[in-house]
């Protein structure tokens, strides 16, 4: 392994180290094994203080990348978490399942299609019968495919699968969760920079994580009477498995040098945020984006 987890994260300058990730692509949806460097999830550097101590927590796309080290950290802050993933990703899924139960919580597996509205409730209602309850709703499975000429090349079955996972996915999911949510519940959306600075390769994908800002304003309007907190994390380029399975080897050699920390971010490096969010540190932040970015602003 060329990036030791141990040394990403204990560097005092963010700029370091690079991630000098390998230019080899995967067949979508990506596994983590396969990744050279291996992503850092935080197995070595997340230290919890019982910010989520009981909570009952929901990741879509948990298996791998960001939900991974979310769904790590939510662990080692106390709660119990069910993780929601692609059929084929059960090998994912399951080494996520066992880092959650390695921090002595209940890991739970709903694999299955977020596209799918019948999905969407039977994986509500069995984190709700296997966790006992449901507090935080993390929408962070995503799809996307690079298309280096733009919008021309962007097939109806490409634009039906990224709004339909991205947008219509995270639709299902507040809906089945929304009934079970009561005073202190928190939803999480993951976005992106490309919903704030979309980049011509990515012009569907950016649509619908545009469309996931608004929906966290007005969901966060809508449910600010019932004592529920909506809010989103928009990463900049993280090293995750959807990377070198939609992108190009050209756009991964440089992945993440036009940042101003000018490196991409390891999984790791976005938990925290979630973590801010879900906890009660942010028992008065609703309606919020918080950028991830290697100081790329959102503005
Ligand atoms: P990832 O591939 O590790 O995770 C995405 C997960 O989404 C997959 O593991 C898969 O389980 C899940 N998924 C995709 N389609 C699904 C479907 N139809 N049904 C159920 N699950 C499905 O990659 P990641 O980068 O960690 O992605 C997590 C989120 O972060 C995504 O929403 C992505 O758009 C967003 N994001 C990533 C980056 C980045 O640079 N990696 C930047 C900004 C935003
Ligand atoms: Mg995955």
């Amino acid at each position: 392994m060329s990036n030791e987890p141990q040394e990403t994260l204990d560097k005092e300058n963010p700029r370091e180290p690079a991630v000098d990730v390998s230019t080899e692509t995967q067949d979508y949806p990506g596994f983590t094994e396969e990744m050279e460097p291996r992503p850092d999830h935080g197995e070595d550097s997340y230290k919890g203080n019982d910010r989520l101590m009981g909570k009952k927590a929901l990741i879509t796309g948990g298996d791998s990348g960001i939900g991974r080290a979310v769904a790590l950290a939510f662990a080692r802050e106390g709660a119990d978490v069910a993780i929601s993933y692609l059929r084929e990703e059960e090998e994912d899924g399951q080494n996520c399942l066992d880092l959650i139960l390695a921090e002595g919580r209940t890991a739970l597996g709903v694999p299955g299609d977020v596209r799918d509205e019948d999905y969407a409730k039977s994986a509500v209602s069995e984190t709700i019968d296997e966790l006992g309850g449901l507090d935080i709703l993390v929408n962070n499975a995503g799809y996307h495919l690079g298309q280096p000429n733009g919008i021309g090349d962007i097939t109806p079955d490409q634009l039906r699968r990224t709004f339909e996972t991205n947008v219509y996915g995270t639709f299902w999911m507040i809906q089945a969760a929304l009934p079970h949510l009561k005073p202190g519940s928190v939803i999480i959306n993951t976005t992106s920079i490309q919903g704030h600075h979309p980049s011509t390769s990515l012009m569907d994908y950016a649509a619908t994580k545009a469309a996931l800002n608004n929906l966290t304003f007005s969901l966060a309007e809508l449910l600010g009477e019932k004592g529920i907190r909506v809010n989103a994390v928009a990463p900049g380029p993280i090293w995750t498995p959807l990377q070198p399975a939609t992108t190009t080897p050209k756009k991964l050699a440089s992945f993440g040098d036009s940042t101003p920390l000018g490196r991409a971010g390891q999984p790791a490096e976005v938990a925290g945020a979630f973590v801010f969010l879900a906890s009660n540190d942010a028992r008065y932040v609703s309606g919020e984006i918080i950028g991830v970015t290697g100081g790329m602003h959102l503005a």
